[in-house]
């Protein structure tokens, strides 16, 4: 942002100095993008670290230790094995840009927290809620796509349980000095079957079941999917370093 401003600035000094007299003053050619092709078919970005392609668990672990994940592989999705525990990537992450896809159970059992509920961590601390909240009121900060307890979505994009839904995720992690204090807030936006749900926002710290969001110094982390008992079943889940 700094750099932007600097930029930005100059060019108005330049500007009211009267010294811009051609257009190639203003063009900048280094460095150039790099290219990134998406595949016709799956859509998967050239650059991107596939977690989950329907074939093995193997880049997931349970969350609390390093054993293998046991959530059930079927066709090309996993889902979620009731008391099995969340799972978690084995490598680690900051900023990113990540897709995956999710379907609540077609048969509907409970209400509100308790029907379809799953999540996405970003760096095991900021959920992105997973919920079946097509016809299902539950609180507004705890609804699929919140960002859980801190941002309402801005509208409800559900699918019908059954049917596959997309999640398309930028996330922007935090920054720490030496001395632990937080000085740059993380962001999240969010796209849900392709309508922007979150947009830019804020994480106050870690999204937390009980309590105040915490801001403790912290690391790359771990993408993690939560088991909170219901059989919410993934696919196609894949990541970009930003
Ligand atoms: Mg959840």
């Amino acid at each position: 942002m700094r750099l932007i401003l600097t930029y930005s600035f100059s060019i108005l000094f330049f500007i009211a100095q009267g010294q811009i007299t051609k257009p190639e003053v203003t063009e900048v050619w280094e460095p150039e993008p790099r290219v990134v092709s998406v595949d016709g078919k799956s859509r998967i970005p050239s650059d991107a670290i596939v977690l989950f392609d329907g074939s093995d668990l193997s880049q997931w672990q349970k969350r609390y230790s390093d054993e293998p994940a046991e959530w059930q592989i079927e066709d090309d999705f996993m889902t979620v094995v009731g008391g099995t525990g969340d799972i978690k990537t084995k490598q680690k992450f900051g900023s990113c840009q990540l897709h995956l896809e999710w379907r609540t159970p077609a048969k509907v059992e409970g209400e509100s927290q308790g029907r379809g509920n799953s999540g996405v961590f970003f760096q095991e601390l900021y959920e992105v809620q997973i919920l079946d909240n097509y016809n299902n009121r539950t609180y507004s900060n705890g609804q699929a796509a919140s960002i859980y307890k801190q941002h309402i979505p801005l509208v409800n994009a559900c699918s019908p349980p059954g049917e596959w839904q997309t999640y398309d995720i930028i996330f922007t992690a935090p920054i720490f000095n030496d001395d632990g204090i937080k000085v740059a807030s993380g962001f999240l936006t969010v796209m849900h079957n392709g309508v922007v749900v979150q947009n830019h926002s804020e994480l106050y710290g870690s999204t937390e079941y009980i309590g105040m969001p915490k801001n403790i110094k912290h690391e790359n982390g771990s993408i993690i999917l939560q088991d909170h008992g219901n059989p919410v079943s993934y696919r196609n889940v894949w990541l970009r370093e930003l």
